[in-house]
């Protein structure tokens, strides 16, 4: 089974007082514009190990960009990101650029579509992470990405390509991808909006395990249902703020703000 870098057993059941666990990201005063555009407009928020964090909100939001803004594919303008104790990243200075590289590469996205290499097999799509980046040996880099490909039921498919597998086992695979990096926090975004209907389950369903194995995840969703089951704090976000927080309860039953409500009342 893989084992993150550091947090003990994946395999253990979540524990009851997962929100007293250590803060593994802490994001103060993140803004970011494109242009004129200003799409974050100061967010704060904080994941702690083991947790599962779901954005949602309507699109245009900025979920995409908070979660880009984790993991280095936007650098945004203001606002400080810590990682897991280490020290505190101000995109205010661009000095900081050495430990925001370092904390990319804690993290592991799992995008909308699942860009994996058409010419490479699904074993070798898992594995190039690992033994080009990582300069992991290259036979415990195969052991290690047989036995997460068994995990997700696609031990069958090893030595098969992209295009020969459906949809939601393509995203399965780039799940495993992104397992294979052994990352402290892994990043959604949208993992389920491009694939038919019928494709969804699969995924959401292995997302869930990871969830429940103790991964800490942070998920940009469009399913409700998804976040009501797995998260453990919903962020609701519109006009690039962050407008509400809570326990899916709260914020799916009984939500405080009006802009929450009509939302929720427009997709449910
Ligand atoms: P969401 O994920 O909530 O749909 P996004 O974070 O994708 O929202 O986008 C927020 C806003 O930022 C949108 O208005 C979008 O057009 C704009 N935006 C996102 N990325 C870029 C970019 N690279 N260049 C210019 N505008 C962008």
């Amino acid at each position: 089974a893989p084992v993150p870098p550091t947090g003990g057993d994946p395999l253990a059941p979540r524990e009851a007082g997962a929100t007293d666990a250590a803060v593994l990201l802490s994001a103060r005063g993140i803004r970011k514009s494109f242009g004129a555009n200003e799409v974050l407009r100061g967010i704060d928020f904080s994941v702690r190990r083991g947790e599962v964090v779901t954005l949602i909100g309507p699109s245009g939001s900025g979920k995409t960009t908070v979660l880009r803004s984790l993991n280095g594919l936007e650098t945004p303008d203001a606002g400080t990101l810590e990682f897991d104790g280490g020290p505190s990243i101000d995109f205010a200075r661009p000095a900081d650029k050495a430990a925001r590289l370092a904390m990319r590469d804690r993290s592991a996205m799992v995008f909308q579509h699942h860009n994996l290499f058409p010419h490479m097999t699904v074993l070798e799509n898992v594995v190039e992470g690992p033994i080009r980046v990582q300069r992991v040996p290259k036979a415990q880099a195969l052991a290690e990405a047989s036995a997460l490909l068994e995990r997700v039921g696609l031990a069958e498919k090893h030595d098969q390509y992209p295009h020969q597998l459906s949809g939601g086992q393509q995203q399965r695979v780039g799940i495993v991808r992104a397992l294979a990096l052994k990352p402290d926090l892994l990043l959604f975004d949208e993992p389920t909006s491009a694939l038919d209907p019928e494709l969804v389950g699969e995924v959401l369903h292995v997302i869930k395990e990871l969830a429940d194995e103790g991964w800490t995840m942070v998920v940009v969703t469009h399913e409700l249902q998804f976040a009501k089951q797995a998260a453990d704090e919903v962020l609701f976000m519109d006009g690039g703020v962050i407008v509400e927080r809570g326990a899916p309860k709260e914020i799916f039953t009984n939500p405080r703000e009006e802009r929450t409500r009509r939302f929720l009342d427009r997709i449910l």
